[in-house]
């Protein structure tokens, strides 16, 4: 089975979020960017299964700047066999990189797709759902685990109440969830050889899809500040203080 894994590259989950002071979006500049951390899991997932022998080639594709690369990169020394990169400046909506994505998946043939189930920095949380519909293909949202039986994946699913398992027959899409495994760390000596590993150059021209945003951006904003808290002397202190100003209770 063919795997391709999409990966985006985003704002790093340890870096506190700037608002740019035009209040157009989140300051990108001079700030460490990573791998998504859902598609980290996604990675590894891939990995996991060429090591068990159920997937034949693991092939990674992330939309983005020129930098994007270096998340390909990273993707590669994990142990994924090559990359793609369709570069861009613009950060595309989740349907334009749905298209894109039904596109490669079409030309490469693959099987099985697994994307992270949101990027985090725009919490979308819908671009494996509109490549299912576009691709008319079954999806496993949220996988805690993934199995293969016989022609069809087992997914184990992250409800609201506790675990659901469907099967779902291939080609299928199964986005992740951050039980699903713990991604390894890149060693040297793979990152050394992933260096070695072909990465193809595309543009999203190639693609003739429409790409065009549906949304405007009207501004960011930084959450309210946290106000400091206070220390109350007693029990009845609190329930005081949650009555009669907070008026909670
Ligand atoms: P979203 O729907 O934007 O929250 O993204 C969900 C998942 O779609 C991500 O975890 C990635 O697997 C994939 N994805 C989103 N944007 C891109 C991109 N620019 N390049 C590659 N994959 C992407």
């Amino acid at each position: 089975m063919k795997v391709l894994v999409p990966v985006k590259r985003v704002l790093d989950y340890n870096v506190k979020a700037r608002v740019k002071p035009d209040q157009s979006g989140v300051d990108l500049a001079n700030v460490k960017m990573s791998m998504n951390p859902f598609d980290e899991i996604s990675v590894e997932q891939a990995v996991q299964m060429q090591e068990a022998g159920t997937a034949t080639e693991t092939v990674v594709v992330s939309i983005g700047p020129a930098k994007a690369q270096e998340t390909i990169r990273t993707a590669l020394a994990m142990g994924m066999d090559r990359g793609i990169h369709i570069q861009t400046d613009e950060d595309l909506e989740p349907l334009a990189v749905a298209k894109i994505l039904k596109s490669v998946a079409e030309s490469e043939e693959a099987d099985f797709i697994i994307l992270g189930k949101q990027a985090i920095d725009n919490d979308f949380g819908t671009t494996g759902g509109m490549l299912a519909a576009l691709l008319d293909w079954p999806i496993g949202s949220a996988a805690n685990s993934i199995e293969q039986d016989g022609d069809a994946i087992n997914v184990v699913k992250e409800v609201d109440g506790g675990l659901q398992t469907v099967k779902l027959q291939m080609p299928a899409i199964v986005t992740t969830d951050l039980r699903l495994n713990e991604p390894r760390y890149a060693s040297l000596p793979n990152i050394m050889k992933a260096k070695k590993k072909p990465i193809e150059a595309k543009t999203p021209d190639d693609f003739g899809v429409d790409t065009a945003p549906r949304l405007k951006t009207l501004k960011v904003t930084e959450p309210p500040k946290r106000e400091a808290g206070i220390k109350v002397e007693d029990a009845a202190q609190l329930v005081d203080k949650l009555k009669n100003e907070a008026g909670v209770i």
